[in-house]
């Protein structure tokens, strides 16, 4: 079997199913070739605010009617029913000390919960794997993709202008002959290891590991007495990422609304070799022992799918794009799950290769833009790679933690309403990382945290020090109300602070509330809207 194609792409997991179906939509014919079949277990699966706004912004660009309804949980569950997804009204945090109940405290110095949306219809979601990557694949075919799953690639090689890639499917030998090989693989995928890219360490990110399942019976925290407080909090604690932090790692549980939950670990090496993770269910076992809360939210509950363990988590390769190849943000590297950043890295990278395919397909500055965006690919990675190598060195000091984990949500809110107000100029790359406001703070608290000794961590004035860096490192960014400490560690979605914050976004108050309004995320009349000023606007919007 001979095919000639203009792209092909290696992996049908969401991100390489969204390729095609936006080259697709560009003109060019696409080979996608996935080495399993779908539907099919996966992991990575809770988006973001900014992973969802890209998502509105690529079904808009591409004329994708079909996926935009995806981007928010309302009008998922109205329009795909029998997709399943669950509902992420935030990020939720609760810290523990092993051996010990978690206990709820008036100051919530132990808690950081961060609204990403103010309401259920337009929440983000976590997105329930088999299902979501088999709609899109299919999506991709509709569009006129040629899917071949079950295909065993083995060589790639370059002729002329083109890049031969062969394999095997159904006992026959297969040749797909390409002017672009977008790699979707994953990490340590197909073209990683075919062209031998080597791999690089992330800057002062532990060796990782992870262990995860899917379960059915865990139970809401909101359920059990240590939460109790959780009731008075900015949305219901469980419709959310949950993350339980201890020192040395952190566990996820994400709920979908199908009865199943994810839920899985990630610990440092020397952890993960303590409780014998390479041995799954018991290893999980060992590690709920040591937290008695985690333990009884998942008393009773039992895991549908076998463990899988991670030995090596983290992942960097050392080159993501050359001549007529280009790796995904997705395939290039992968720091942690913690803060959900795959997603938006990936979409990100998405974008990017879609303005260059738009742009400058069969010209020869097609080259040198794909090598720049490979480049800003590792540079984002990197960013996200220190500030959660920084994060990792703190989960044993949750103060610490809350400040550093602010510089993120700082960002995240910042380039979400920045995109929502058509500013994408000013958001700059990934975590505003390449913001000269707010880029070198970032690199500087992440270092400040990195380069400690014991003794500086145990320092009230080192402490004191590293928070007040972070607290001044967001002041130019913080569009969310993060820099209130009234707040005790919950941040609600409130449209002053958008509004407050607009000459930080380079815009008007009243650009602001239009935007809030025709975003639909406060609508007009909407219960609950906190600001008079802010629902007299909508009267303008109108
Ligand atoms: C433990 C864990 C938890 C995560 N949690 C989150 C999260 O909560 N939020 C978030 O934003 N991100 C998360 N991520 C990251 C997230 O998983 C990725 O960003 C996302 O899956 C990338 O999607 P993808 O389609 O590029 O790759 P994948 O989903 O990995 O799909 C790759 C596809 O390529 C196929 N393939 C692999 N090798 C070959 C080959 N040689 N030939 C042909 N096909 C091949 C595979 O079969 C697969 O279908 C997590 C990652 C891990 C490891």
């Amino acid at each position: 079997m001979k095919h000639d194609t203009d792209l092909a792409v290696i992996g049908s997991g969401f991100a390489g199913s969204l390729v095609s179906l936006i080259a697709r939509r560009i003109g060019r014919s696409v080979t996608l070739l996935e080495r399993g079949t779908h539907p099919r277990f996966t992991i990575g699966e809770s988006s973001s605010p900014l992973a969802n706004v890209l998502l509105e912004n690529l079904s808009d660009r591409y004329g994708l009617p079909r996926i935009r309804p995806l981007s928010r949980w309302g009008t998922w569950r109205r329009s795909y029913p029998e997709v399943a997804c669950g509902l992420k009204r935030g990020f939720t945090f609760y810290a523990h000390d092993p051996g010990r109940p978690f206990g709820a405290r008036a100051e919530r110095d132990n808690e950081l919960l961060v609204a990403a949306s103010p309401r259920d219809e337009v929440a983000d979601t976590h997105w329930y794997r088999p299902d979501f990557d088999h709609f899109l694949v299919r999506e991709a075919e509709a569009a006129g993709t040629l899917s071949l799953d079950r295909t065993t690639l083995d060589r790639v090689e370059r002729r002329g202008e083109r890049i031969l890639l062969s394999g095997e499917r159904a006992g026959r030998r297969l040749l797909v002959s390409a002017r672009l090989v977008v790699d979707a693989s994953g990490p340590r995928g197909f073209l990683h290891r075919s062209l031998d890219l080597g791999e690089t360490e992330f800057e002062g990110l532990p060796r990782t590991e992870a262990l995860y399942s899917h379960f059915r019976g865990v139970r809401r925290l909101g359920e059990l007495r240590e939460f109790a407080e959780g009731e008075r909090a900015p949305y219901p604690i469980d419709d959310a990422a949950v993350h339980h932090v201890f020192p040395e790692g952190w566990i996820w549980v994400l709920r979908f609304g199908n009865g199943i939950t994810s839920a899985g670990a990630a610990v440092t090496a020397r952890l993960a070799g303590e409780l014998g993770f390479h041995a799954g269910a018991a290893a999980w076992s060992r590690l709920l022992e040591r937290l008695p809360s985690v333990a009884e939210q998942f008393r009773g509950a039992e895991s549908v799918q076998p463990f899988v363990h991670r030995p090596r988590l983290s992942f960097r390769t050392g080159c993501a794009s050359g001549p007529g190849w280009t790796l995904l943000p997705s395939a290039a590297a992968f720091v942690d799950p913690l803060l959900s950043t795959g997603f938006p890295l990936t979409l990100l990278g998405i974008e990017r290769l879609g303005r260059a395919l738009e742009d400058d397909w069969g010209s020869p500055r097609l080259g040198a833009r794909l090598e720049n965006d490979g480049r800003r690919t590792l540079f984002e990675a990197d960013t996200a790679g220190r500030l959660i190598g920084a994060l990792y060195v703190t989960f044993s000091d949750f103060p610490l933690f809350t400040a550093l984990a602010k510089l993120y949500f700082a960002a995240a809110s910042f380039s979400e309403a920045a995109r929502r107000l058509s500013r994408t100029d000013i958001a700059g790359s990934f975590l505003c990382g390449d913001r000269p406001d707010f880029g070198p703070a970032l690199l500087r608290c992440c270092r400040q945290a990195l380069s400690a000794s014991e003794t500086d961590r145990r320092d009230p004035a080192w402490r004191e020090s590293l928070i007040r860096s972070a607290t001044l490192a967001i002041a130019p960014i913080d569009v969310a109300g993060l820099s209130d400490s009234s707040r005790h560690n919950w941040f609600p979605v409130d449209p002053t602070d958008l509004v407050q914050g607009a000459a930080r976004l380079g815009s008007t108050e009243r650009e602001v509330r239009q935007m809030l309004a025709r975003s639909g995320i406060f609508p007009p009349g909407i219960q609950g809207t906190p600001d008079t000023t802010v629902r007299e606007s909508f009267a303008d919007a109108r």
